[in-house]
C-alpha cells in the first residue's frame, strides 16, 4: 500500500562535476525502475546540476538541510523557496550528524519541518538513537521522543509530505547494519507513537526509512519487512553500481 523510498544522503561529497558523472552513471541503470520513488539529497552547491541531470528522469532531488525563516540575516542558511527555485522537492531535516556536529535539536527539527512542508516541500525527517541509548535500554523512549517533539501539531495534508527515517546512530556509517529485526521492531514503535499522536490512517499511512550501513547486500532483507518502506543510504549512495542495485533490490 506504501510506496517505497530509495534516499541517497550524499553528505560533503560530491562536486558538480562528480553530480554529472554520477548520473550519467546512475540514469542508464534505473530507467526502467518503477516499483519504488528515487530521491538524491547533493550538498547545496550541486543542487541545481543535479536537478538538470534528473531532468526527465523518476528521479527527485533533496536538498540535506534547510532553515525555517523565509529570508534575514542568517548567514549561512537556505530557505525552502531557494530550495524549491532550485528544483528540489524533498528535504532531509534532524540528520544524526547535524544533531551531534551542528546544534540540532528536536525543537529546530520541528521549526524545520513546519516550514518545509508548509513551503511545499516532502520532508524526510531522521531520528535514532546513540549506541549508548540503545545499551541502556532507552533506544524506543529517545525516538519517541524525538517523533513526538520534533513531528506533533502538522495538519493533515502535511502529514502526506512527512517521511521518517529510523537510523540508528551506531550503524550511520559504522558498517554494522540493525538487523530486519532491530529495525522492524522501532518502525513499529514509530508507528504506533504517530497514532497515538495522530490517527490510525496518518500511522498507516506513514512512510518510514530505514537507514545504517544499507548495501546492496543487505537491502533485500530489510525490505521483507512490513514496516520498513524503504531506505536513507549513506556510503552505497555515492556509487551510480551500488545505489543502482540497492534501487533494484
Ligand atoms: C546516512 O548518512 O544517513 C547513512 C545512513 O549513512 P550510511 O549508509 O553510510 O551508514
Amino acid at each position: 500500500m506504501r510506496r517505497p523510498i530509495i534516499a541517497g544522503n550524499w553528505k560533503m561529497f560530491k562536486t558538480r562535476g562528480e553530480t554529472s558523472a554520477f548520473f550519467q552513471g546512475l540514469i542508464p541503470q534505473i530507467q526502467a525502475v518503477t516499483h519504488c520513488d528515487i530521491v538524491v539529497a547533493p550538498p547545496f552547491t550541486a543542487l541545481s546540476t543535479a536537478v538538470d541531470e534528473a531532468a526527465r528522469t523518476a528521479v527527485k532531488i533533496s536538498a540535506q538541510d534547510v532553515y525555517w525563516e523565509k529570508e534575514g540575516a542568517f548567514t549561512g542558511q537556505v530557505s525552502v523557496k531557494m530550495l524549491r527555485e532550485v528544483g528540489c522537492t524533498y528535504t532531509i531535516i534532524g540528520h544524526s550528524e547535524r544533531r551531534q556536529y551542528f546544534g540540532e535539536t528536536d525543537e529546530t527539527v520541528h521549526k524545520k519541518t513546519v516550514a518545509a512542508v508548509g513551503g511545499g516541500l516532502k520532508a524526510i525527517v531522521c531520528v535514532g538513537e546513540l549506541l549508548a541509548e540503545r545499551d541502556a535500554g532507552q533506544a524506543v523512549d529517545v525516538v519517541r521522543r524525538q517523533v513526538c517533539n520534533g513531528l506533533a501539531g502538522l495538519t493533515g495534508p502535511d502529514l502526506s509530505n512527512i517521511i521518517v527515517a529510523y537510523e540508528p546512530v551506531w550503524a550511520i556509517g559504522t558498517g554494522r547494519t540493525a538487523t530486519p529485526e532491530i529495525a522492524a521492531e522501532m518502525h513499529a514503535a514509530i508507528r504506533k507513537t504517530f497514532a497515538e499522536i495522530y490517527n490510525g490512517a496518518a500511522a498507516d499511512a506513514l512512510r518510514i526509512l530505514y537507514g545504517g550501513s544499507v548495501k546492496p547486500d543487505n537491502i533485500s532483507a530489510l525490505m521483507k519487512k512490513e514496516d520498513i518502506d524503504g531506505a536513507l543510504v549513506g556510503g552505497a549512495s555515492l556509487d551510480p553500481a551500488s545505489f543502482a542495485a540497492i534501487i533494484k533490490y
